[in-house]
């Protein structure tokens, strides 16, 4: 099997995704297979650190349009993602495999704090790192998150994770002439404003010269087949 590409990256998974079909809360068949596709593709020598989204609870801009502040709304998110965080670290370590999730918040009984050392010492030590909290900061999103951490943890690559096998020119489920994109840059991905994930992330990705692989989660070994350099995917890059 060939060796990985990339030494460590940062998997950005969508809460939504583990609601399975469900468009609410946990699956937990899908989160136990997400979690087998982890290990797997953690068994090939990449650190694996992922940012776990909170979509499949509470979205801040949903609930703050029903009279709650934004901020109260980004907060619940932000707490809904640690929920998943714990999910997935428990399907993890339910195969046998360490984790540890790591929180933006103090929150001492339930999570230790994210620091760059405590995350390098986690990875090194082989534990597939889960963070939970996002950025701590309302008005932000998970994707953005990624790609922080992956800055400030010295990642080589940010995973995307999706229910589509790339960045399309249009939504390929309602246009049939939806044009799948091999390679964007940054500043195509800001400027075509591609749904898939948002500006501010793209832009960090930029200034901090970090690929995004945009790639579908749905094909069972498809994390592996990334981090080997064989998977299908939209690469944007500089
Ligand atoms: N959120 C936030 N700040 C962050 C990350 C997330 O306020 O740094 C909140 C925001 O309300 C967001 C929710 O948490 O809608 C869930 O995150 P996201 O929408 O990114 O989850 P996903 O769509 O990936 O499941």
């Amino acid at each position: 099997m060939a060796d990985p590409v990339y030494r460590r990256v940062v998997i950005k998974l969508s809460g939504e995704y583990l609601a399975g079909s469900h468009s609410f809360g946990l699956d937990h068949p899908t989160i136990d297979r997400i979690a087998a596709d982890l290990i797997r593709a953690h068994e090939l020598g990449t650190d694996i650190a992922v940012v776990v989204g909170g979509g499949n609870m509470v979205r801040g801009m949903d609930v703050s349009v029903r009279g709650m502040s934004r901020p109260t709304g980004d907060t619940m998110g932000m707490l809904a993602t640690m929920m998943n965080c714990l999910a997935l670290e428990a399907a993890i370590e339910g195969k046998g495999a360490p984790a540890k999730t790591l929180s933006a918040f103090v929150m001492p009984e339930i999570s230790e704090l994210f620091t760059r050392s405590a995350a390098h010492k986690y990875l090194a030590e082989g534990r597939i790192v889960l963070l939970g909290g996002g950025t701590g900061n309302p008005f932000f999103t998970t994707d953005t998150t990624a790609v922080l951490r992956a800055a400030e943890i010295d990642a080589q690559a940010v995973l995307k994770a999706t229910n589509v096998d790339g960045v399309y020119s249009a939504d390929p489920k309602k246009d049939p002439n939806a044009k799948r994109f091999e390679r964007l840059t940054h500043t195509q991905a800001i400027e075509g404003g591609y749904k898939v994930m948002d500006a501010t992330a793209f832009a960090l990705a930029r200034e901090t010269s970090l690929p995004i692989i945009v790639f579908s989660i749905a094909e069972p070994g498809s994390i592996g087949a990334v981090l080997r350099g064989t998977g299908r995917g939209t690469v944007v890059a500089g």
